[in-house]
């Protein structure tokens, strides 16, 4: 009997009316990505980036730190002594498959070399795409230089 009096009295719709109507003017706790971005801390570990000294030699010394730190062996290192007596990589590749994010090898790096920056849209289409080679690490370091040493000067006075 009741439930046909609910039916009768259209009950249950005018409940979720009553709700609708309710949160109309409340303000939305989602936002239209990707037009809109939800605020993001300058601590965010995105995608990796090989960074470089103002007069544009490599910050990377090739101690292998990082690597060793890696908790899923996700960074692979070959190092030589260059022409000027340095040591540096012959290679540096971060498999993006196995990185979890820990951010270990940022830590690690006693030159800030090797950090995470805060881009988070990257996708790969082909196969291999998820090795960022060395190129592709100082390529996306000289691109981005000057949001990295933001975060990294705001890093610093949070702590
Ligand atoms: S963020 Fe963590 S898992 Fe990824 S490469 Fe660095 S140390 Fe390895
Ligand atoms: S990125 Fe840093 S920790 Fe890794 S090999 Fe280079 S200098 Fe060492």
């Amino acid at each position: 009997m009741l439930r046909l009096i609910k039916s009768l009295t259209l009950y249950e719709l005018l409940k979720g009316m009553k709700l609708t109507f309710k949160k109309l003017f409340i303000k939305p706790v989602t936002i239209n990505y990707p037009e809109e971005k939800a605020p993001q801390s300058p601590r965010f570990r995105g995608l990796h980036a090989l960074r470089r000294y103002p007069n544009g030699e490599e910050r990377c010394i090739a101690c292998k730190l990082c690597e060793a730190a890696c908790p899923a062996m996700a960074i692979t290192i070959d190092s030589d002594v260059s022409e000027d007596g340095t040591r540096r990589t012959t290679r540096y590749d971060i498999d993006l498959f196995k990185c979890i994010y820990c951010g270990f090898c940022e830590e690690a790096c006693p030159v800030d070399a090797i950090v995470e920056t805060r881009i988070h849209e990257y996708h790969m289409e082909m196969q291999g795409e998820n090795i960022m080679t060395k190129e592709k690490l100082l390529s996306v370091g000289d691109r981005y230089e000057e949001m990295i040493a933001n975060d990294k000067a705001s890093d610093a006075s949070y702590r």
